[in-house]
């Protein structure tokens, strides 16, 4: 068994320890166990898993992996920490806010001959699994991802970070992708903001994503994607599964975590998130020079 630790009592953090407490049966998430959770604030007993240090997460010896479930700007110092201490780490997405702390930290894990994983959900919904499906086999002409949703909370980074699973979807789905041009528009007074960023598939199509925040959006994926042989303009509702979709992940790191992976998946996986990485620093680049 592999003793772990939760760190950041949020949404992310609380689901994190509820499948902890009760694994998948039968699956590579029962070699996993909760030890205790790490938060800023003092609270008493949490799904019956007690409260530690920093100090003690770091230096238990029955602690072996450590979930990080906190604000994305807090990821790099706590996955550096835990991979110095010689523990596995499972990062909720964004892994860092920028591509060279993320290659930093992978070298170091694999230096260390410790398992570094990046959560990635929104790869595990039915819907998403239903719509790679449909688009499999046909050649894109253009197309559009534009994600609506409620004010972003403080310390989550530029929107490229913080939306990074609406742009690992459009690789996911095309391959990797050239970014020509990123503009943002804030109005900080009213939450509000909206990124629009320019691609171009490898057969020079173009893709545009736009994330889009503010007070009364709903939480909303619209797609148009036009190919060859017709358009898709709405998500295909996939069939829903019994797993839920932060255990199916866990159940991932457990197989890691056994080398139970092969080699080859592991590299495409990390490829394709560093890949995402240098957009997002590509598109926050781009959109600081268009306001200089
Ligand atoms: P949240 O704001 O609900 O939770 C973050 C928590 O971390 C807060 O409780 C905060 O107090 C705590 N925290 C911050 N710094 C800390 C520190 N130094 N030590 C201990 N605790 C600390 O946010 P969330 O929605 O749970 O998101 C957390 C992470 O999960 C983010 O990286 C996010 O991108 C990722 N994520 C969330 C979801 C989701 O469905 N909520 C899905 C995928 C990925």
């Amino acid at each position: 068994m592999l003793g772990s630790v939760v760190v950041g009592l949020g949404i992310a953090g609380c689901v994190r320890m509820r499948d902890l407490v009760a694994p998948l049966p039968s699956s590579a998430a029962e070699k996993l166990s909760i030890s205790g959770f790490v938060s800023r604030r003092t609270l008493k007993d949490q799904q019956g898993v007690k409260q530690i240090t920093m100090t003690e997460a770091l230096s238990r010896a029955d602690i072996h992996v450590a979930f990080i479930c906190t604000e994305n700007t807090n990821h790099e110092e706590s996955i550096r920490q835990f991979l110095e201490a010689g523990k596995h780490v499972c990062v909720e997405y964004p892994v860092t806010l920028s591509y060279t702390s993320a290659v930093d930290l992978w070298n170091l894990a694999q230096q260390k001959g410790l398992v570094l994983h990046e959560e990635h959900i929104e790869l595990l919904t039915p819907d998403y699994k239903q719509l790679k499906k449909d688009i499999c086999g046909r050649t894109l002409e253009k197309g559009t991802l534009h994600f609506t949703g409620g004010p972003l909370k403080p310390n989550f980074g530029f929107p490229s970070f913080s939306g990074i699973s609406r742009l690992t979807w459009l690789v996911d789905l095309f391959g990797e992708l050239t970014v020509t041009a990123t503009s943002l528009v804030e109005e900080k007074e009213n939450k509000y903001m909206k990124m629009t960023a320019h691609l171009l598939t490898q057969q020079h199509k173009p893709l545009t994503w736009i994330e889009e925040r503010g007070p009364g959006l709903g939480r909303v994926k619209r797609i148009d994607l036009q190919f060859q042989d017709g358009t898709i303009s709405e998500l295909p509702a996939g069939q829903r599964e019994p797993v839920g979709l932060f255990m199916q992940d866990l159940v991932l790191f457990g197989r890691k975590l056994q080398g139970d992976v092969s080699a080859a998946e592991l590299q495409a996986e990390r490829s394709r998130i560093l890949h995402c990485l240098e957009l997002a620093d590509r598109m926050q680049q781009l959109s600081a020079s268009a306001q200089a």
